[in-house]
């Protein structure tokens, strides 16, 4: 499978251009995670790679040919949680998913149901109404209906907003296990949540690709560029964004990306998230 985007652009009726120009290939297998702040294009992209936008430029091919003429082939090799995902709250769990294969076309549906709710551990909960599942268990629903008929191409857009810490840390483990051989497209702005899990990140800001890589190629440009200061009175001298705070038992460390650090930072190694936030902040204008 592999799918083309090039100079792809989108621009909405009342002129807001969330994608500008965006060149991409995506090939399975491969575990992307899809980063950017709010606003910078992420879903955007996704509804034009499900056929649901039309791009105002550019073309999507899919397998060579244009993807709105395979949107057929496309739909039966996609497994997609969308953002804001609808659930019926009035019916159980296999209802749910015998439904939604019904809509997908999916044949030996029993037996899709009964893997994808093995693969999302929610077995004990078949029967339960979808109204009485936790915030966890509803957003594995989402996830069991993108796996029903255990499709090549998955695209998951946020799944681990509004999970708690050990729901997300579950998510994590259930990824691993699902999305082996496929082509995955993850979209978060929680870094912590794909950077064990992808082997690709592609980072969105303001509609353009900021970088298309490893992790480790998006680690090495941070690299000098991260410190950590314990007199942030000083930051003021200088440009640097401050990407958290560290208490101790000395007081408070600051830990920085700038441009050129400071003399009174104290190199550090940097870490995905740094590099994440290095660029956003440069691309920003702020450092
Ligand atoms: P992300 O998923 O990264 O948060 P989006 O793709 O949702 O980003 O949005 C990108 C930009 O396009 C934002 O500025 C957003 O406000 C704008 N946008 C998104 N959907 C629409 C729409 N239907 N009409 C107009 N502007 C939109």
């Amino acid at each position: 499978m592999e799918i083309q985007m090039r100079s792809l652009s989108m621009v909405y009726p009342n002129g807001k251009k969330a994608l500008d120009n965006v060149d991409l290939s995506l090939t399975n297998p491969n575990l992307i995670g899809l980063l950017g702040p709010n606003g910078a294009g992420k879903t955007t992209l996704m509804k034009l790679l499900t056929n649901a936008l039309l791009p105002t430029g550019g073309t999507i091919t899919f397998d060579g040919a244009p993807l709105a003429a395979r949107e057929q082939e496309l739909k039966s090799r996609l497994g997609y949680l969308p953002q804001s995902f609808g659930l019926f709250d009035e019916l159980s769990v296999w209802e749910f998913l015998d439904y939604m294969s019904a809509l997908k076309g999916i044949s030996g549906s029993k037996a899709a149901i009964e893997r994808a709710l093995a693969d999302t551990n929610l077995l004990p909960q078949r029967k339960s109404k979808i109204r009485t599942l936790s915030g966890g268990q509803r957003q594995r629903v989402g996830i069991a209906q993108a796996l029903l008929g255990n499709p090549e191409f998955l695209i998951l857009d946020e799944p681990t907003v509004g999970l708690d810490p050990e729901e997300r840390v579950n998510f994590r483990n259930l990824f691993s296990r699902t999305a082996q051989n496929k082509l995955v497209l993850l979209s978060t702005h929680i870094i912590e949540d794909v950077q064990s899990v992808c082997n690709r990140f592609i980072l969105l800001g303001g509609g353009r690709i900021l970088f298309d890589g490893k992790p480790e190629d998006l680690i090495s440009l941070a690299q000098g560029h991260v410190g950590t200061v314990r007199e942030e009175a000083r930051l003021s001298e200088c440009k640097a964004a401050v990407t958290s705070r560290i208490h101790t038992a000395k007081g408070v460390v600051c830990r920085i990306v700038a441009e050129q650090l400071p003399d009174f930072a104290v190199l550090a190694e940097p870490t995905l998230e740094d590099a994440y936030l290095y660029l956003m902040e440069r691309e920003g204008g702020k450092l």
